[in-house]
């Protein structure tokens, strides 16, 4: 690529950023993008790789997050990375759990069904069948590997004649058509900045007067430690429930929310729910918490680590694995809203707050901004 005129220019490589570019560029643009780190370094790759519509209330979103879905499918193909369409499984371990999985199924299941126990052992071999109360199992969620995913899709782009990559390159400052770091300056007649969390390099203000949050969650990687075994599905349990606005609808959902605030306090308090999903490498990527507020503690909470493994001890066999990662990531909530987007002037765009369902909403939301300007 000889001139440093761009029809799109993209600030930020994790799956937003990288979603935006991939649009525009089978739109027949010429697109650059600039990620500050020799590779995407953010959310985008540290999180369980869940595109998750069963996390998004019936509706519009489900929808964006099934068109997701379809995308997603697309570029692991193009970009050859591991993609399993393995579903969800939700175990019930108390009675007021089932309730709330049976309503949500009558109201809103449309690819779930409720599996007795012993159903369960049919689709997931290693859950302790015998502590349950049932399970709801839904088709439509997929996993993907998130570093190796967002890497493949990075190589992807950068194979392409009308896509720029700059790693390494931090932007100082975009809008008005021009984009500069330290080592130069391009010009772009639309510009999009996914920044993700980094609130202090672009537009500080806007992020500082929003009503956005910081959130910061820890993960753990592990192995198993003797024979391998596969899952099946990503699997969670009751905490769940109270997670994800799609239960919001079902009747019991307060009443399970007061139990558990009453039963598991520390819980509540770190914004624990639990979750196993399993990776192309026979990885278990086991968290998580949601801690809010400006102040991010760098260091991770051991505690919080216990509370996730006893949670789980009582339906999987936690036991049979050894720890080999923990991290932490961190992302921007936008209160009421599944994105946050702002118009710095009129060719550019900041657009962050993707919460916790970047991976399941912002490659179908890409394409429906782009082809709505
Ligand atoms: C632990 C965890 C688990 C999660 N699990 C899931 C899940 O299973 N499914 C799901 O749908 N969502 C999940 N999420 C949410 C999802 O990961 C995020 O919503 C999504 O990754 C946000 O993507 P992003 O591109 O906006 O931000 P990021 O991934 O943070 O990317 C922003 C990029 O911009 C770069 N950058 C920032 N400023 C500049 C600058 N000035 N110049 C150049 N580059 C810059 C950064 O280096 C970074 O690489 C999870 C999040 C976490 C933290």
């Amino acid at each position: 690529m000889k001139k440093q005129t761009f029809d799109v220019a993209i600030v930020g490589g994790g799956i937003a950023g990288l979603s935006f570019a991939y649009t525009a560029a089978e739109n027949g643009h010429r697109v650059i993008i600039f990620e500050k780190d020799s590779q995407a370094s953010g959310a985008s790759i540290r999180n369980f790789g869940l595109i998750w519509p069963i996390g998004q209330p019936a509706g519009p979103r489900f929808e964006l997050a099934m068109k997701s879905r379809e995308i997603w499918t697309q570029l692991s193909r193009k970009a050859g990375f591991w993609i399993s369409q393995n579903g969800s499984l939700f175990v019930a371990s108390a009675e007021d759990e089932m309730q709330v999985l049976k309503e949500y199924h009558g109201q809103f299941g449309f690819n779930t069904k409720i599996l007795s126990p012993s159903q369960v052992s049919d689709i997931s071999g290693q859950v302790h069948t015998e502590k349950i109360r049932g399970a709801l199992f839904s088709s439509v969620e997929m996993t993907v590997n998130p570093p190796e995913a967002i890497l493949a899709i990075t190589n992807y782009l950068k194979n392409l004649k009308n896509v720029a990559i700059k790693t390494g390159e931090m932007v100082l400052e975009a809008g008005n058509g021009m984009i500069r770091t330290s080592s130069g300056s391009w010009k772009a007649d639309r510009i999009i900045i996914c920044s993700g969390s980094v609130t202090h390099a672009l537009y500080s203000d806007v992020l500082k007067q929003s009503a956005m949050t910081v959130c910061k969650l820890q993960m753990m990687k592990f192995k198993s430690l003797e024979n391998t075994f596969t899952i099946g599905p990503t699997i969670c349990g009751g905490l769940t429930l109270q997670h994800y606005e799609s239960f919001k609808g079902c009747p019991s959902i307060d009443q399970l929310r007061k139990r558990i605030l009453k039963d598991l306090p520390e819980y509540v308090r770190y914004g624990v729910h639990v979750l196993v999903a399993q990776n192309n490498h026979s990885e278990f990527i086991i968290g998580d918490s949601h801690e809010y507020g400006e102040a991010i503690d760098p260091f991770n909470n051991a505690d919080i680590n216990n509370l996730i493994l006893t949670y789980l001890e009582k339906y999987f066999p936690i036991k049979k694995l050894a720890l080999t990662k923990s991290w932490h990531g961190i992302y921007l909530k936008n209160p009421g809203h599944t994105e946050f987007v702002y118009r710095a002037d009129p060719s550019t765009f900041l657009i962050t707050g993707f919460g916790g369902g970047g991976m399941t909403l912002a490659p179908a939301f890409a394409e429906q901004f782009l082809s709505s300007l």
